[in-house]
This record gives C-alpha cells, structure tokens and sequence, in this order.
C-alpha cells in the first residue's frame, strides 16, 4: 500500500477531509505531519528564504517532519484557482516547485495541478492523470473523486454549523457556546493561520476564555462573501482576500459582531492590500472597534495575549456604553 505525506499545514485545513477520501478510495495510505511545535517551524525557517511569509515557511518544516516518516509520496497540489475570475496567491501556484528546489532528498512529489479557471475539462483530466498512479481503473478513479467531494460537502456542513476546521479534523467537540455571551468577536485570516493553534497562539482559545463568542469566515456560507462586498468599486481579485473582506463587511453591514480581529501574516502582499482596505473602511464609516495582529515567527504570546485583553475590555466598554 503506497503512503503519501500530507503536510499538516496552508490548505490541509481547507481540503483535508476531500484528499484522505480520495486516497483511501485509491488503496493509499495517508500519513500526516506532526502537530506544529517549534521545531517544526524553526526547520522550515531554515530553508525558507527571509522574504518568504510565516505559512509557507511553516509548510517546508512539515515537508522536513515528513522526511521521517517514511513515506512512497508527498501531496504538495499546486493549486491556481479554485473558482472562476479569483485566485490563491502565487504561493501555492509554485509550492511543489519552491519545496523541490529548497530540500533536495525528499520522496517523490505528487503535483496534481487545481486550475478551475480554466475549462473543468482539463481539470478531470489532471484527476484522472493523478488516479493513474494507484490504479487502473477509470471508474474507481471517478467513484473516489466523487466521495471526495461528498466528504468536503459534509466538512464544510460541519463549519457552518460552528465548528472550527481544527475541531472537525481532529474530532473534538466543540470548544465554544453561542450561548456563552452577549459579545460576538469575528476573528478573520487565513485558515492556515487561525486553526494551527501554535502560529495564532491559540486565539480561539484565549478569546473564549474571555467569555467571548467567536465567529470566522467558515461559520458563513459562501453567499455572504459576495453580499458583503457587492458595493466595491472593483472586484476582489484573490479568493481568500475575498473571504476576509466580504465577511467583515457582511458582518458589520448587518450588526453580528461587537468588534473584529484581523490576523494578517508578515510577508504576505495580498494581506497588505486586504488589510489597509479594510482599515481604511472603518476609519471612514465603521463605528465598531478592529484590531489587527499581524504574525510571524518572532511574534510573542504574551504581547498578543495583552492586545487581545485591551481590545476586548474596550469591546465590552462601548458594549456598555
Ligand atoms: S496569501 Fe499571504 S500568507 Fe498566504 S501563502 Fe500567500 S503570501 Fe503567504
């Protein structure tokens, strides 16, 4: 049976559950990275380029913690676009590359190419050039790309309902009651960032201490996005800048937050430009307070921890006022 290495890291917390099937459904093992620790992240910062953003240096230290495991495969997908007109950043465009060149001696890399901006023929055809390799057989290839997306289908069910993608993979309950608390804090970024508790310091968990209710991008169906950024002048050209923004203007448009945290990564352009959007919109019109954590590997816990209490008393002062 072949085993393939998942890095536990950037879009396993988007499309995890739709991989395994899909491999599973083919014969394959599925081998995971371990869970982020420092020194995970220290290898990773240690091929990685200076320039490259904290998620990306954080996936190459997953690739390095695969090296140990013994695995036939590593799964690093060069996803382009997963969606018509919108794309992820550039990142994820080269990963497969960017990781061959940086750590020779690794197993062989499967590269299966995403481009849904393209015409969905070519992508079946990718598919089925990728089910190739574990089976002959063209049928089993399409039963397990469509009990893939059955799997996604349900995940993304699970989100909606207010789980976290980090609950959800590792099946455990939920953390957080929207019964909780009369103070409703949207907490958005990219998936990546938010769910490895290691690189956001676990601020789902600090948040919740605080009696506060969490709400993100995921608790919200796609529809929200678009309604939420219906009135800019130009359209969002990114995916996931199109999540974070249409959720923080739904969000406020609609009076469901107190307050909003944006977590942004150093490095990142399309961060930059989603970020001072969205700062600049609610310097101009917005009444409700923001904070804006911006991560990377020397960012402390103790300083966020502090930021985060600020915020929130102020939250609940203005609540009160
Ligand atoms: S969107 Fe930003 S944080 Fe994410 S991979 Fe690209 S540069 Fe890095």
């Amino acid at each position: 049976m072949a085993r393939i290495g998942v890095p536990r890291a950037l879009l396993y917390y988007n499309y995890f559950p739709a991989w395994k099937k899909y491999f599973e459904e083919l014969g394959a093992e599925i081998v995971l990275s371990d869970r982020t620790t420092k020194k995970i992240l220290d290898s990773g910062i240690k091929v990685a380029v200076d320039e490259t953003c904290l998620p990306v240096k954080l996936f190459y230290g997953h690739v390095d913690n695969l090296r140990e495991k013994n695995v036939d495969y590593l799964f690093i997908p060069r996803i382009v676009s997963v969606e018509k007109k919108r794309y992820l950043c550039p990142k994820f465009l080269g990963l497969p590359n960017m990781v061959k060149n940086l750590m020779p001696d690794l197993p062989p890399i499967i590269d299966f190419k995403k481009d849904l901006s393209k015409k969905s023929k070519d992508f079946y055809l990718d598919l089925y050039d990728l089910g190739k390799k574990f089976t002959g057989n063209y049928f089993k290839i399409y039963m397990a790309y469509k009990k893939a997306m059955k799997e996604l289908k349900n995940y993304r069910q699970h989100l909606l309902k207010g789980y976290t993608p980090a609950e959800c993979l590792d099946q455990k309950d939920k953390s957080h009651s929207s019964e909780k608390s009369n103070i409703n804090i949207a907490v958005l970024g990219h998936s990546y960032n938010l769910n490895d508790p290691y690189i956001s310091m676990d601020i789902y968990g600090k948040l919740n201490k605080m009696g506060v209710n969490v709400v993100t991008s995921e608790m919200l169906p796609e529809s929200v996005y678009h309604e939420g950024i219906k009135n800019l002048r130009k359209d969002i050209f990114w995916t996931f800048g199109k999540e974070i923004m249409g959720s923080a203007y739904y969000l406020l448009d609609n009076d469901m937050v107190d307050g909003v945290v944006v977590v942004v990564s150093f490095g990142c352009g399309p961060d930059s430009l989603i970020g001072e959007i969205i700062e600049r919109t609610y310097k101009r019109k917005r009444e409700k307070p923001l904070l804006f954590l911006t991560l990377d590997e020397h960012t402390g816990e103790a300083g966020v921890l502090t930021r985060l209490e600020a915020f929130i008393d102020m939250v609940k002062f203005k609540k009160s006022a």
